[in-house]
């Protein structure tokens, strides 16, 4: 595992900004190299996390590691069809809200009608560009939070996220923005233990590289934070894997 050493001071404001955004989770699944190559740079620089996949059997290898927020699925894939994921996807529990976007160097209104028709959310014609990309991308997102509450509450604990306020028992609590993303990780991802690893790319994103113990660190101000509040316990370590944040002791 290979450590770059990068401190948040580096950070442009525009990447803080995009950091600040719960981060979402992105499957693109596209058999051509520079294709994936171009989006996952582009939409890794708007701060979403990129899973990558070349075929369908790697894309449902994926999908069951992380579910993704979000689909970007291409027309023709060497092992199937993106129609034929597409369908299957949407027949699946876990994947039948996920909004899928395809990718598609056909134009035939056919094609276009068939995809729709199967539950795409969108679809982009090949080649397009990054912006016409993300603002579809942006798009699709916001459609579908329409229907999820702004408001994150477990126990004593409640966040804002339009507001990107913090409060425990209704008083205000000071969080710097990785302590309210990682808090909005843990309050979002109840009794299940993560590695550091894994908040890292959660959390900071794939595309920022620092060390395991930047998790570290973060953990222990947002403990400090919420100790005077009782909090605190709910951050809670297990030896050897990571951290997990539960209600129960
Ligand atoms: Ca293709």
């Amino acid at each position: 595992m290979q450590n770059y050493y990068v401190t948040e001071q580096h950070f442009s404001q525009d990447q803080t900004q995009a950091l600040c955004m719960s981060t979402k989770r992105i499957l693109l699944v596209e058999d051509e190299h520079s294709i994936r190559e171009m989006v996952s740079f582009a939409l890794g620089q708007e701060g979403y996390v990129i899973d990558e996949a070349e075929n369908g059997s790697t894309a449902e290898l994926q999908i069951a590691d992380n579910l993704p927020d979000l689909i970007l699925l291409d027309w023709m894939l060497p092992d199937t069809t993106g129609l034929e994921l597409l369908r299957r996807w949407k027949r699946k529990d876990a994947l039948k809200e996920t909004p899928i976007i395809m990718l598609t160097a056909r134009v035939e209104e056919r094609d276009k009608i068939d995809g729709l028709d199967s539950g795409a959310d969108d679809y982009i014609t090949k080649p397009f560009s990054v912006k016409e990309l993300t603002a579809r991308i942006r798009a699709v997102l916001r459609r579908g939070a329409g229907s999820v509450d702004s408001e994150v509450i477990v126990g004593p604990i409640k966040l804002d996220l339009d507001a990107h306020r913090a409060y425990v028992n209704e008083a205000p609590i000071n969080l710097g923005p990785t302590e309210f993303r990682l808090l909005e990780f843990f309050m979002t991802h109840m009794d299940r233990v993560y590695s550091r690893n894994q908040l890292l790319d959660y959390v900071w994103g794939r595309n920022m590289y620092v060390e395991e113990r930047t998790v570290d660190v973060h953990i222990v101000r947002l403990r400090k934070l919420l100790k005077p509040l009782n909090c605190d316990q709910m951050i809670q370590t297990v030896r050897g894997y990571g951290y997990r944040f539960s209600e129960k002791t």
